[in-house]
């Protein structure tokens, strides 16, 4: 039989079992987690909007209006008012015909590409996806390859070279350790010109790119059926949840064929109450993408002469350390002066990129990110001071 508990000392001792962290406030800049308070720079939470007590009163006022509990799939009679209310608002919002609600990015993930990649498919894949999207190509058993990071010439190559009577094309738009946006203008022409499917997982830019935050289609003024667009719920709109945005087809397929989408059961309708007013927020303040667009230039400015930012114009700004004991120990360098910034390691990461996974919030305040800078600069300091003898 597996010894598990072998299994888990091993990790411990190789410095690899992760511990989860116990948070005790709303999210936010400020967070009362492991029993103090922390000036926070790890929350997907971009637009301040997680703990925001207008869209917590839409969700009490959700439940009371249609309860807890969904009680059944979409397909049964889980299927509210409230979820396709929230569905034809997020279709507009993004400027497609149709929007789809999933519980999770994951579940949507695994459905779009488990759906629309059959036998007689090929899937092309950037390498720094997200795990969600791999998984879904493992669950797929579909044939794929994988292209390396944002590299256009190889995937043209690996695309002219398949003999596959359907393709398919599938990107984070913003990656999520790095930040950096897919050229998805140069990836919809290659699309074009191979008649594939794009698959846009769009995790970190809906809410944060865009007109008015309508994601990362719109910041580069795409608009095609063959683009199939995903968002997610958790991140900038503050709630939970995700939708797939795409061609009127497209979604039907999903609703008629999509495991993830017709064995689960529909989420909480309390909680499309609380989107829609979460929607309706992102229309009305645009100063939330305006200030964490103005933080993010802030902290761009940062330089120090041991580590780097990577270039990036998102809210999820790596800094890169490179070796995985020195992150570790910027990290916890930081946490000691009150400021939390988490370390990512391989595997997470490419080997020999370590980095603090710096992410900004419109909740942020510009000093927040000038005692960041601070802290930075302190640490640097200390860690070069105990490096040489
Ligand atoms: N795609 C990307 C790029 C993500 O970063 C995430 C979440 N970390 C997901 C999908 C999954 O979304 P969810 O958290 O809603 O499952």
């Amino acid at each position: 039989m597996r010894d598990i508990s072998a299994e888990l000392h091993e990790l411990e001792a190789r410095g690899l079992r992760r511990r989860r962290r116990l948070v005790e406030s709303a999210q936010g800049p400020l967070l009362d987690v492991d029993g103090g308070k922390k000036l926070s720079f790890c929350s997907n939470d971009y637009l301040g909007l997680a703990g925001d007590p207008r869209i917590a009163e839409a969700l009490c006022e959700g439940a009371r209006r249609w309860g807890a509990g969904a009680g059944a799939s979409h397909l049964v009679s889980g299927h509210h008012r409230i979820h396709e209310e929230l569905e034809q608002r997020l279709a507009a919002f993004v400027g497609t015909p149709r929007a789809l609600l999933f519980s999770s990015g994951y579940l949507a993930n695994l459905a779009i590409v488990t759906t629309l990649a059959t036998s007689s498919c090929e899937v092309f894949a950037d390498r720094l996806n997200h795990a969600s999207l791999n998984d879904a190509l493992l669950l797929s058993r579909v044939r794929f390859k994988r292209y390396a990071h944002c590299d256009l010439d190889a995937l043209e190559e690996q695309m002219s070279l398949s003999l596959a009577p359907e393709k398919m094309v599938v990107t984070d738009a913003v990656f999520s350790m790095d930040g950096d946006i897919a050229p998805l203008d140069r990836l919809f022409d290659l699309c074009e010109r191979h008649n594939a499917w794009l698959l846009v997982d769009d995790a970190h830019g809906f809410g944060v790119l865009g007109k008015n935050g309508a994601g990362s289609l719109s910041h580069f003024r795409l608009e095609s059926p063959r683009i199939v667009y995903m968002g997610t719920l958790g991140k900038a709109a503050g709630v939970s949840g995700a939708f797939v945005a795409a061609a009127d087809p497209v979604i039907e397929l999903l609703i008629q064929q999509a495991r993830p989408y017709i064995y689960t059961t529909a989420s909480p309708p309390a909680l499309a109450a609380a989107l829609i007013k979460s929607l309706e927020l992102m229309a009305e303040e645009p100063w939330r993408r305006e200030r964490l667009l103005r933080l993010c230039g802030k902290l761009a400015a940062l330089q120090t002469r041991r580590w780097q930012l990577a270039p990036s114009i998102t809210p999820i700004q790596p800094l890169i350390v490179g070796d995985n004991a020195q992150a570790v120990a910027l990290s916890d360098s930081l946490a000691a002066a009150g400021i939390l910034v988490p370390a990512i390691r391989p595997p997470t990461v490419p080997e020999g990129t370590a980095r603090l996974r710096i992410s900004l919030s419109a909740a942020h305040t510009e000093r927040d990110v000038e005692s960041l800078v601070a802290a930075l600069h302190e640490a640097e300091k200390s860690l070069s001071d105990r490096a040489s003898p």
